[in-house]
């Protein structure tokens, strides 16, 4: 059976990166598992539409909504939430594989995900990414040319809601002006998880 140290250990290795749409939640997390090799980025489940150059399995396991309902039902999702009008969900094999191996997990959802993995795992590392200013996010989300207009307005009127969650519930919050510096945050708070998930246990930095 598992200890409640041995949990508290376990939970400390979960890294929550949240922020609004456009923010740059991907192009940082995508950086950091490439520069720290003991990191696994999870993929989620999603019921909303493939946008341009996504990948199934590498961005999101893109799943209809009836699948996503049999996941839930048969337990299978760390925390699931409704944004934007789809479904979007951890699954939770993949991230406890990965914790048993050791690795640190950053899990990429949004704050009502995010509560609820504070709520089973009150040790685990709550990060929040915001950008510089308002004009900047919607730029952003253009560039990014994966929305549609009406998509655009959904996700930028959804920042507000998801900042004011933040101030609640999140441990650090970073501000993605330049891009490396972000990245540089992002790993020192995981180097800072990893050293406090270790409890004195002597154990490679796991960085390239
Ligand atoms: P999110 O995952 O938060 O929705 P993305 O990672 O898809 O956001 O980033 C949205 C767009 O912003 C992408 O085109 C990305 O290249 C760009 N971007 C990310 N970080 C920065 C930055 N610091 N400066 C300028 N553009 C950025
Ligand atoms: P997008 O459609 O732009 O990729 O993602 C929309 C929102 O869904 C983002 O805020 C993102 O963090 C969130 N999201 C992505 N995956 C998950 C997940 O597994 N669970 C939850 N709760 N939110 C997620």
């Amino acid at each position: 059976m598992t200890s409640q140290a041995d949990q508290n250990k376990t939970c400390g290795k979960l890294i929550v990166v949240s922020g609004p749409s456009g923010v740059g939640k991907s192009t940082i997390c995508k950086e950091v598992v490439k520069r720290m090799e003991d990191v696994h980025l999870s993929v989620s489940a999603t019921t909303r539409p493939p946008g341009p150059g996504e990948q199934n399995g590498r961005d999101y396991w893109f799943i209809s909504k009836e699948e996503f309902r049999e996941r839930i039902e048969q337990g299978l999702l760390l925390e699931y939430a409704e944004v934007f009008g789809n479904l979007y969900g951890t699954p939770k094999e993949k991230v406890d594989e990965a914790l048993q191996a050791g690795r640190i997990v950053i899990l990429e959802i949004d704050t009502q995900g995010g509560k609820q993995v504070k709520a089973a795992c009150p040790d685990a590392v709550m990060v929040f990414i915001l950008p510089p200013d308002d004009r900047e996010l919607a730029q952003r989300i253009g560039r990014r040319a994966r929305d549609s207009a009406d998509a655009i307005e959904t996700r930028l009127g959804g920042a507000g809601n998801e900042i004011a969650a933040a101030k609640q519930y999140y441990d650090h919050m970073v501000i993605n002006e330049d891009l490396e510096h972000a990245i540089g945050e992002v790993m020192q708070i995981i180097r800072q998880a990893r050293e406090g998930a270790a409890a004195g246990h002597d154990e490679n930095s796991g960085e390239r």
